[in-house]
């Protein structure tokens, strides 16, 4: 619906550089051209209109898609969604970026399941609180799943024995806050990969992806304090609630001052960035007040190399993100494979799998200890 405005506006432009070829192409031809007046071709068309939307250079890109000078080719621009999604199984310069994001969001959707499945009990739970209202409204509909989750919920609650024994879990700590991890990273991912295979559609497609992506970004932030805070904190509540809630107002904040559709120009690379960098080196906070009460805890240096490792990650990805290397030394030498943004994509997943290692880690020991009896 959107997509068809947006492309009437497309059109709109493109309809006013067909009749400005056309009046010189019949000037040229001393007005011949009056009765066998050519379709003319649109963007990234070559004459004929056998190769319909091929690749364009940097130069030729509307003013909005014009991110990176250094990158020189292969830009699809302007181009109709289907075609943009079907360019998933073609070359050009999103590709990679594409599909890092996509295999990254494959990968933790792979690991979410394989933990639904390990830790079933109390994610039926979860999910059975949740279905009761959706199995509401859905009261119509004669199966669904949510009321086979609800009952598979409520039979676990009516017999609590089967979840001690349905699987290896010995404590009862609860699973959400590794969950909410694993859905943010999901969803950031996920927005990611969208926002480079479809802004190239148009420009209100382009600034609302964009937006969406920072959004995931942001997300993928607060999310990732989750289980750490919540697991080391389990048995201090208010120091958890603050932490959790301090972390979440940040990124909530951030992402209604990303809602700017200034924040969003190229320019402000630098500012973006240091948004999400000062969200993120905000954990020191939490991470240092943990490791001072933590500090003979056998399993702080594993959790502290996770922790250094996805901080690592993530800095410089950022660093590569913001310096634009190594096409800024050779442009147009990676248009198409190597550039900053396919790194700095990369390094996410590593940071994101990094602090996965560490969650997994943070999960079991509380799992192990439990809290003290106060
Ligand atoms: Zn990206």
């Amino acid at each position: 619906m959107a997509s068809e405005e947006v492309a009437t506006t497309v059109c709109a432009d493109a309809d006013q550089e067909a009749a400005a070829a056309a009046a010189a192409a019949m000037k040229e031809e001393g007005g011949r051209g009056k009765r066998r007046r050519r379709r003319q071709p649109r963007k990234g068309e070559e004459e004929g209109g056998r190769k319909k939307y091929a690749l364009v250079s940097y130069h030729e890109l509307p003013e909005y898609m014009k991110e990176n000078e250094f990158i020189l080719n292969y830009y699809r621009s302007e181009w109709p969604v289907l075609n943009a999604v079907l360019s998933l199984f073609s070359w050009h310069n999103e590709t990679i970026n594409v599909w890092t994001h996509l295999l990254g969001f494959m990968l933790f959707f792979g690991l979410t399941l394989v933990h639904l499945g390990q830790y079933f009990p109390q994610v039926a739970d979860l999910i059975g609180h949740l279905s009761w209202p959706i199995s509401k409204v859905a009261e119509n509909v004669s199966s669904n799943i949510g009321d086979v989750l609800s009952g598979a919920a409520m039979f676990i609650q009516t017999n609590p024995s089967l979840a001690s024994h349905g699987t290896a879990v010995a404590s009862q700590t609860t699973r959400w806050p590794f969950f909410v991890f694993l859905a943010g990273a999901m969803f950031c991912l996920l927005s990611s990969s969208a926002c480079h295979l479809l802004s190239c559609h148009s420009h209100r497609l382009n600034l609302l992806l964009i937006r969406l992506d920072y959004t995931g970004i942001a997300v993928m932030i607060v999310v990732s304090f989750f289980p750490p805070i919540y697991y080391i904190f389990q048995c201090e509540p208010r120091w958890r609630a603050a932490y959790l809630s301090a972390i979440t107002a940040a990124g909530a904040g951030t992402v209604y001052a990303l809602m700017s559709p200034r924040l969003s120009a190229p320019r402000y690379r630098a500012r973006r960035a240091l948004l999400f960098v000062g969200m993120g080196l905000s954990g020191v906070v939490p991470a240092a007040h943990a490791a001072a009460a933590n500090w003979h805890e056998p399993r702080r240096n594993v959790t502290l190399a996770y922790e250094g490792a996805m901080a690592a990650s993530y800095l410089v990805g950022t660093a590569f993100y913001l310096a634009r290397v190594p096409e800024r030394w050779r442009p147009g030498a990676f248009d198409l494979a190597g550039h900053s943004h396919q790194i700095f994509h990369a390094l996410v997943i590593a940071g994101a799998l990094a602090h996965y290692g560490a969650a997994i880690v943070f999960l079991r020991a509380r799992d192990e200890m439990g809290c003290p009896a106060s």
